[in-house]
């Protein structure tokens, strides 16, 4: 009987349009000699196969085993259906209506394939720039509406020619119903402009490019997702031409690299750091430097990590034919505005900071990051989640109801929910100005057309001044949630890791409004997706000048000074008075005596940045959290010991945790002489043990023994990597970022996730 017909249906859900899949489930199909058709769906395709029932079992087996790289398969349910004689195995086509759910895919890297035809002299698309096919290439950014089709991309400007029009419609093709396939008679071709406009002549414009960077000069570069400036990585003065021009003084910038050989010879490279630089995202993976190498000093200063990725675009590889060591890649803007994208806008933002402009024709429709990852504790820790991982949703553990969630304000992004998926944003930036604050709305509403989500709960931050919070409320129709800001770190923690609570929540980051009106940043809250308690936090001390001590960490030892010593403090030997005149400081503390403009923070992000402060390693930054990232930077594996660390409880209230004793300990080290790199090693070993005790503590007091890490302060490896041994040594069940990243870039997922379970309890 094994001979004899049956049928059955498959439903497969996941992305598994426009990569590639019903051409490969109809080669798969063949291979098997199978009939019956397949099509899209609302929320995958659909398929029906005819024939004897161990070879539709086999394709069923090979399905996951041989998808197209691109496709993710989330689930297929399939189920016996009457025979109808079937005489071969056709693809059906897609109704527009019936793919508005389904999954898009991000923009992902450039494949073998496609790069061994752009190798080869006899190939028609030898040397061309924009080779893609239906397992590569751009797919998000060049989106504008749904159902993918040619039509709905930026791609609908190019009429495929005779050759390409046939590859496009053959099923047996490798680009069979790839949008945006093209050739250098029918695509988009790149020129290379002086920043007036005016076009270089040249037969050679990536080449000519590449040695204008090798002579020097500064390149803007149209890439995926926007415009990257590139200079030579090994020039120091083009380095710093480079920072002084893009007014970037301090931050590292990110390099890429033609292959390994050559980001071995730059950087420290574990396997599991090489399986994240050749993955399909191609991210910036975060590398601890060589001691020597030819890279500029000016890349990284005061940073023990390069930020290298591998080439994505076949235009990469071309600009990397020439020989660079590595090449500067960093995202043209201004400091703090978003990635340019736009020709006419980039001439326009950019005219002053390049000398060249490489262009092309083909629109991006919607920015998209170069995405940061660092392999941390054991797993991929996302540092800036966009191009490569978004749109791709985070799978959520229970179905909620569609929500828009705006996030906060630095590193900021929007989440969007349907079903089971949360779409998490590429990184829009920080919500400190105009053209952020487009990027943002812009973002919003792109996402609700090519997801088809209309959402009718709207979740926003505490604050009440943030550019996302006044976005929310100024909406109608939607009811409103809003969620305060360390809540939303831990239940973005529990929800990426299907979790609902209770947990015993450390959220440790620089800023985020209480439910009292004072900042917080060293939480302890006993939380779940409903609600929580805050069970401990960091003793509170002023902020003198608010903003300003964000960007003077000067301001927060004073402070921490202040609550420690009450007097006498400013006759203390010690770093911190190095370069501050004696003046300023008396204004600080009168102004924190006075409670002028001090509003009062529990910030365990502001303790680092007074105890890098203290040491004399920075009294201004210039972005934040940059003091107590180089805080980390120093520490000495070597040391030992550590501060006395107490808490004090409190009634019914919370636990208040000292930190007075840390501060004095810091100081009596400084007179005594340590060197400031045990000290830092010395300050985190404080914080784990006394974060490890409390969450025994809470554990004796409660009975949850599930501790989630969330906010900015744990992309510091220290203390993810210390805290965390020792919770699980505790016996505690541990869960960590890996889907998105603990910085405020994750926050909206939180929100989304609160929203849903407060506006359901309603
Ligand atoms: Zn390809
Ligand atoms: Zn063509
Ligand atoms: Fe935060």
């Amino acid at each position: 009987m094994t001979n004899a017909t049956s049928a059955k249906r498959l439903e497969i859900n996941g992305i598994v349009q426009g990569v590639g899949f019903r051409p490969f489930i109809y080669q798969l199909a063949k291979q098997h000699g199978l009939n019956g058709e397949v099509a899209n769906t609302a929320t995958g395709v659909t398929l029906v196969l005819e024939g004897p029932e161990p070879r539709i079992q086999q394709f069923i087996d090979d399905l996951p085993r041989r998808k197209p790289p691109l496709a993710h398969i989330v689930d297929v349910v399939d189920q016996p259906v009457p025979v109808s004689g079937f005489t071969s195995f056709a693809i059906v086509k897609s109704r527009s209506s019936a793919t508005r759910a389904t999954l898009i895919s991000p923009d992902v890297m450039v494949c073998a394939d496609c790069l061994a035809e752009m190798r080869d002299p006899s190939d028609r698309r030898f040397g061309y720039p924009f080779i893609n096919c239906t397992n590569c290439g751009p797919r998000y950014t060049i989106i504008d509406d749904i159902p993918y089709d040619r039509p709905k991309t930026s791609m609908r400007h190019f009429i495929m020619c005779h050759r390409c029009q046939a590859e496009y419609d053959d099923p047996d093709n490798r680009r069979f119903h790839a949008q945006p396939n093209a050739c250098p008679d029918c695509g988009p071709h790149v020129t290379l402009c002086r920043p007036d406009g005016a076009v270089v002549v040249t037969a050679d414009p990536i080449g000519e490019t590449a040695a204008r960077i090798m002579s020097g000069r500064i390149a803007a570069v149209k890439g995926l997702g926007g415009f990257h400036l590139a200079v030579d990585a090994t020039n120091e003065t083009a380095v710093a031409r480079l920072r002084r021009r893009k007014h970037r003084e301090e931050k590292p910038l990110a390099l890429m690299c033609a292959d390994m050989d050559r980001i071995r010879a730059i950087a420290q490279v574990s396997p599991a750091e090489e399986e994240l630089l050749v993955s399909i995202q191609r991210p910036i993976v975060l590398l601890e430097k060589k001691e020597a190498t030819p890279i500029a000093a000016g890349v990284s200063p005061r940073n023990r990590f390069f930020g290298v990725m591998l080439p994505y675009t076949p235009l990469h590889h071309l600009l990397l034919d020439s020989g660079f060591d590595a090449l500067v890649m960093t995202s043209a803007n201004l400091s703090e505005e978003p990635i340019a994208i736009d020709n006419q806008e980039a001439f326009y933002r950019l005219a002053d900071i390049a000398d060249d402009f490489l262009i092309h024709d083909r629109d991006i429709y919607l920015r998209s990051d170069d995405s940061i990852v660092r392999h941390d504790y054991g797993h991929v820790r996302p540092i800036r989640r966009s191009r490569g991982y978004v749109p791709v949703p985070v799978f959520l553990k229970n179905e909620v109801p569609s929500i828009l969630a705006c996030g906060a304000e630095l590193k900021s992004t929007v989440c969007l929910t349907r079903g089971r998926q949360a779409f998490v944003s590429q990184h829009i930036g920080d919500l400190e100005n105009r053209s952020t604050d487009d990027f943002f709305r812009l973002t919003i509403d792109h996402l609700r057309r090519i997801l088809d989500i209309n959402p009718r709960v709207v979740a926003c931050d505490l604050h009440p001044d943030y550019l996302s919070t006044r976005y929310a409320k100024s909406l109608d129709g939607v009811s409103l949630v809003e969620v305060q800001h360390h809540h939303a770190h831990i239940a973005a923690c529990l929800a990426e890791n299907k979790m609902d609570g209770p947990v015993i929540g450390l959220a440790f980051d620089g800023t985020g409004l209480g439910t009292d009106n004072t900042i917080w940043g060293g939480e302890v809250l006993v939380a779940d997706l409903n609600g929580f308690v805050r069970a401990a936090h960091l003793e509170s001390v002023p902020m003198p000048g608010a903003a300003a001590a964000i960007k003077e960490p000067w301001r927060m030892a004073v402070s921490h000074l202040r609550a420690t010593f009450d007097e006498g403090y400013q006759q203390l030997d010690v770093p911190l008075w190095r370069g501050i005149d004696s003046r300023q400081v008396d204004v600080i503390v009168h102004m924190i005596a006075r409670g002028l403009n001090s509003p009062l923070t529990s910030s365990l992000g502001r303790l680092f940045d007074a105890v890098a402060a203290l040491v004399g390693l920075r009294a201004r930054v210039a972005f934040e959290g940059q003091a107590a990232m180089e805080l980390e930077m120093i520490a000495d594996d070597d040391a030992t010991g550590r501060y006395d660390a107490r808490w004090e409880e409190n009634g019914d209230g919370p636990i208040r945790i000292r930190t007075a004793p840390i501060v004095r300990g810091v100081v009596e080290d400084l007179v005594a002489g340590r060197p400031p790199a045990q000290i830092s090693t010395r300050f985190h070993n404080t914080l784990i043990v006394l974060f490890d005790d409390l969450c025994r503590h809470l554990r004796s007091t409660t009975g949850i023994d599930r501790v989630a890490l969330s906010g900015g302060v744990f992309q510091n490896r220290r203390l993810l990597t210390g805290l965390g041994t020792a919770l699980v040594q505790s016996g505690f069940d541990l869960l960590t970022h890996r889907q998105v990243p603990a910085n405020d870039g994750g926050l909206s997922l939180g929100q989304a996730i609160v929203a849903a379970h407060q506006s359901a309890g309603q």
